[in-house]
């Protein structure tokens, strides 16, 4: 280990007091590493330690760090422009985009609205589902229906719909729009839908689907609302409700999409797809932030039709060229590359690399579905302890609350892996 300079120690402790991380607050007593660079797999601090990545910086740096296709394809944008506004002008790298994810999209997704993150992405998903029901004259429709321990963004509409208990439901009563939940599914992924699950979705629909504009789900694995997997059998018996419902069905997609289930996107496990979706996280493949919502042609066809005849969104950095060139460069890396066989290859080596987990008596359960890889324990881990030993294990890995998890870059070698796994899992067992 090299000793940290001074100047860096300087900037370090300045940021300490004054910049804000995710879900943490100023002079936190939470550790925070200075990172000095990245490439590869590889996460190299300041002082000098490098650490194999587990976390694809979650889940979007699917390529590995400092790639040469997309350093080039960026620096290729550069030398034209960084930026126009997207309000009556356009560009080449946004419809290139527009056109490889309406290709690599199920259909019937026909057009694209650029948002800079993924939150934003759900927030115009939701708006849309709102103005399409408002254009076919039934403004009734504002409300909509999801299942519990899902995970949708940070702003405030998105939080409305992630789960209400592990969400920030209590924090903000009173100021979030009551949506209305269904009990998570409760059948796992890889089995048959069980009845009562579906039975306790419709009851819910049934019961609220005239002011409903919108089911709003992740496909097969909820995220941050607890990593979980789900049938896909179950998706598809929600896309037939919603038919039958005459409800709009929004997949968000964002941390799914893009191969780390092990298809290019979760709903094609179930073979269906959505009115609306939303993408983003892997889109550029962790270089810029970049997200999508798709809807089909009927959807933008309504919207378009009703009053004001426009839809009411346009961020100041919409469809970003430097943004959209990383995301075309990002695909293309994708499609070209075997991730069908990388995905399975890390699927094998997650499930042989945690499963000594499963016999420890701290641990609850042991799942592993494509580039994911999950051990859940039965309490929630102490931070502070955790994430410096792992770092001490040569390894990144962000824990949260119960949930250990690894979601490697696709690029990942069988060696990283397995050094990776069992960092997993002797940490996991140090923290009885
Ligand atoms: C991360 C995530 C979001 C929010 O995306 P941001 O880019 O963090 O705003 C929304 N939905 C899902 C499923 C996510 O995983």
């Amino acid at each position: 280990m090299k000793t940290v300079n001074k100047a860096a120690q300087e900037w370090i402790e300045f940021e300490r007091r004054h910049v804000w991380h995710p879900y943490s607050a100023i002079d936190a007593d939470l550790p925070v590493f200075p990172v000095a660079s990245a490439r590869g797999v590889r996460i190299r601090l300041v002082d000098g330690r490098e650490l194999i990545d587990g976390m694809s910086s979650w889940w979007s740096a699917i390529h590995g760090y400092n790639h040469p296709v997309l350093n080039r394809a960026i620096e290729t944008q550069l030398s034209s422009m960084a930026h126009v506004m997207f309000g009556g002008l356009t560009h080449a790298p946004a419809a290139e985009l527009a056109r490889r994810l309406i290709e690599l999209t199920p259909e019937p997704l026909q057009t694209v609205f650029f948002a800079d993150s993924g939150s934003v992405s759900v927030e115009v998903a939701l708006k849309m589902a709102l103005q399409y029901w408002q254009a076919k004259g039934q403004p009734a429709r504002t409300r909509f229906v999801t299942v519990r321990s899902g995970y949708h963004g940070d702003t405030f509409n998105a939080m409305s719909v992630s789960d209400p208990d592990n969400g920030m439901h209590s924090l903000f009563s009173g100021v979030l729009v009551k949506q209305h939940f269904a009990p998570a599914p409760r059948s796992r992924f890889g089995q048959p839908c069980q009845q009562s699950d579906v039975d306790a979705f419709e009851s819910c629909l049934a019961r609220v689907c005239k002011e409903t504009a919108a089911v709003i789900l992740e496909p097969v694995v909820q995220g941050a609302g607890g990593m979980r997997f789900y049938s896909a059998d179950f998706l598809r018996q929600v896309r037939a409700l919603c038919d039958r419902y005459d409800v709009l069905l929004i997949l968000d997609e964002i941390a799914t999409g893009f191969g780390r289930t092990g298809r290019m996107f979760a709903c094609e496990h179930a073979g269906i797809s959505a009115d609306i979706m939303c993408v983003g996280k892997a889109l550029t493949g962790g270089y810029m932030t970049l997200a999508a919502t798709l809807t089909s042609l009927a959807v933008s066809a309504v919207i378009g039709s009703g009053n004001p005849g426009l839809f009411m969104h346009g961020p100041t950095f919409m469809a970003n060229p430097l943004a959209c060139a990383a995301a075309v460069a990002s695909l293309e890396l994708l499609t070209d590359s075997p991730w069908e066989q990388r995905v399975c290859a890390i699927e094998a080596g997650l499930q042989t690399g945690l499963e000594p987990c499963r016999a420890m008596s701290h641990v609850k359960d042991v799942r592993v579905l494509g580039a994911i890889g999950v051990v859940e324990l039965k309490r929630a881990v102490d931070m502070r302890v955790m994430q410096p030993r792992f770092v001490d294990a040569g390894v990144w890995v962000r824990p949260f609350g119960k949930l250990v998890y690894l979601m490697p870059p696709f690029i990942i070698g069988e060696e990283d892996l397995s050094s990776l796994s069992a960092a997993v899992v002797r940490v996991v067992g140090e923290s009885v």
